[in-house]
């Protein structure tokens, strides 16, 4: 491509850019020109180079991110894809119609070109500020009282939380300098603008207007009655998305609490022992436990309401000598809707995992790891992958935690006799395409998951098992027949959790020989590979992790699994075949290669992962797992 064509964009300024960082090559761009005219289609040539595996999502949002293109939007949304010339033609027409004349974008959601949400998220690609949903369960009530709430429905903001000494608030329009404006005067702070939707802006503003329980909330601030304190513990908790438990236990000389963050506990507040007992009691009355037992171990259950949400907290009191230590589970914990192609997964297992699976019509595809291994997000992420308007999707989960429009979910509810087994035996005449199983936990809903595969339905469900493998022989001491397991089951997804090295303290860390001895590999296996290391900041709490990131597993069965298991073979010789046959890369290998890209660390991966053979060289992972 000559400097000139970069100009005019012969391909368009997306496909140029894409270009000159160096993520794709002429030569791939001709390809998929050639392909295009091939194939016959007014797919945008961006789509195509996607769906050649050339560059994912991912790659090209950041890249987009990272280089603020000056372009107008409707070219912007034509080139990704998001509209066809015709709409974009329409729209300009019905814009130049209009008096007074409002913004393209504005226009375009007007008639339902483009959905405000894709829209939103777009500007904030292009324009280069954060996307956020200021869900209230977010937004800082004290922050919120700083304003007014006329000043907040009439400028279309509202402030989210302190980033440092600025103030995070999300605008409809974070480009009208009026709104900012009024946002900075209105805060006393300097503001950082966000992107939102105008009415989930406005939903947030009614919301917290509406709720008097923040009114309480506030005045802990200053005046910290026991009953804020349990509130604050609770509230922050739910707040900080990643924590899953609170621990409250008592020390020689103070109360202490931590959170389970990434699954690992870290400190959170301190407070002294003369609260312990009003504490436990204030929670006792919450999960209404006996007050007056102070020396033996009890249980408990709390529903605590939180902005229009019930989190079910499970409450357990240990006695121990020096005072009650409690624990507090939160139970339905609302996991993320992530984009399908933003779990985690290596490019090349995605791309089997959605062609040899997700878009088969029918069979089990089954998504296993114990407690805590991020398969609820799994799930969900394919539900709203698949959630279209050809497809019926119906649910019987225990509990629901994600409300998906478009979805027929059901919560279980043993107390009014809404039982799992019940709700199984319904939901096949509901006429579904996709069946969601929250979990297969004994031979009754195996049967269900099997014979509604075998009658030509997708079903998704989850196990609790060690690994891929472990997952089919489960189902096999299931007494369900082999055949019919091999006949149904399309593939088997193992994954983990591992936290993920912290970026703001992120720095290379080179191999003992004592870590090379522990992964099991020789120092010419690991070429190509730079490991990392948190060093440790505020950040990240000094742990030197942030977040967490799925380890997977793959295995799509094909005829020689599916002969090993009619056989009855061992597990290890499975495992063999699934290795040799199927491309399969194991959880641990998967696990090191996320290692070697300097996204998590050699000791998460010993922590976390199951280890069953020595892995392959780094080299041969990349060509199984994709770059
Ligand atoms: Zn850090």
């Amino acid at each position: 491509m000559t400097p000139e064509d970069l100009k005019t964009g012969k391909y368009g300024k997306i496909i140029s850019l894409l270009i000159d960082v160096g993520l794709l090559s002429d030569a791939q761009v001709e390809y998929a020109l050639r392909v295009r005219s091939k194939i016959k289609t007014e797919k945008p040539l961006l789509e195509i180079i996607k769906e050649l595996n050339y560059l994912s999502e991912t790659q090209i949002r950041e890249t987009l991110r990272e280089n603020s293109l000056c372009m107008r939007i409707g070219d912007f949304l034509m080139e990704l894809g998001l509209i066809g010339k015709k709409d974009l033609e329409l729209a300009l027409k019905l814009q130049a119609e209009e008096v007074p004349k409002r913004k393209l974008g504005e226009v375009l959601v007007a008639h339902n070109l483009i959905e405000e949400r894709k829209l939103i998220s777009v500007l904030s690609i292009q324009l280069g500020f954060p996307f956020i949903e200021p869900d209230f369960l977010k937004t800082n009530p004290e922050l919120f009282n700083r304003g007014s709430v006329v000043q907040y429905l009439e400028h279309n903001f509202i402030p989210v939380r302190l980033e440092g000494d600025k103030v995070l608030v999300a605008f409809a329009d974070p480009m009208d300098p009026r709104d900012v404006d009024a946002a900075t005067k209105a805060m006393h702070q300097p503001v950082i603008p966000a992107l939102s939707t105008k009415p989930s802006i406005k939903a947030a503003i009614n919301h917290l207007r509406s709720d008097k329980k923040f009114g309480e909330y506030i005045s802990s601030e200053t005046g910290e009655s026991v009953v804020d304190i349990v509130n604050a513990i609770i509230v922050d908790a739910i707040d900080a998305a990643d924590v899953s438990d609170i621990h409250i236990d008592p020390l020689a000389d103070r109360l202490r609490v931590r959170y389970r963050l990434d699954g690992v506990l870290v400190q959170h507040q301190e407070y002294p022992m003369s609260i312990a007992q009003a504490l436990s009691t204030r929670i006792k009355v919450l999960c209404k436990a006996d007050i007056a037992e102070k020396r033996r171990h009890q249980g408990g259950r709390i529903m605590f309401d939180h902005d229009g949400y019930q989190m079910d907290i499970r409450v357990s009191f240990y006695a121990t000598v020096k005072g009650e230590k409690i624990v507090l589970r939160l139970l339905n914990r609302q996991t993320e809707l992530l984009d399908i192609d933003q779990i985690g997964m290596a490019r090349r297992v995605m791309h089997r995992f959605r062609e040899d699976a997700l878009d088969r019509p029918s069979g089990v595809i089954l998504i296993t790891g114990p407690t805590g291994s991020g398969k609820t997000t799994t799930v969900y992420s394919c539900i709203n992958q698949l959630n279209t308007m050809e497809a019926s999707i119906i649910t019987a989960e225990d509990p629901v935690e994600y409300v998906i429009d478009g979805i027929g979910q059901c919560s279980i509810d043993p107390k009014i006799n809404l039982t799992f087994e019940d709700s199984l035996k319904h939901i096949v005449r509901q006429d579904p395409d996709v069946i969601v199983i929250g979990e297969i936990r004994d031979t009754f809903s195996a049967e269900i998951a099997v014979q509604a595969a075998l009658t030509g339905h997708k079903v998704l469900t989850t196990f609790h098992t060690e690994d891929s493998i472990g997952g089919l022989l489960r189902l096999l001491n299931m007494d369900i027949d082999a055949f019919l397991i091999s006949s149904t089951v399309v593939c088997v997804v193992a994954q983990r959790l591992l936290r993920r090295i912290c970026s703001r303290c992120a720095q290379p860390y080179e191999l003992t020989p004592l870590d090379l001895l522990r992964i099991g590999c020789e120092p010419h296996h690991l070429e190509g590979a730079t490991f990392s290391k948190g060093r440790g900041c505020s950040h990240c709490r000094y742990t030197g992790y942030h977040k967490r990131v799925a380890a997977f597993e793959l295995l799509v069965l094909n005829d020689e699994v599916r002969d090993g298991l009619i056989q009855r073979k061992t597990s290890h010789q499975i495992r063999h075949i699934c290795t040799q046959t199927t491309g399969l890369v194991t959880l641990f290998e998967d696990g090191l290669y996320k290692a070697a890209r300097g996204i998590t660390t050699i000791e998460e991966i010993m922590r976390c992962l199951p280890r069953f053979q020595k892995p392959r060289p780094i080299g041969e992972l990349e060509r199984l797992l994709g770059k």
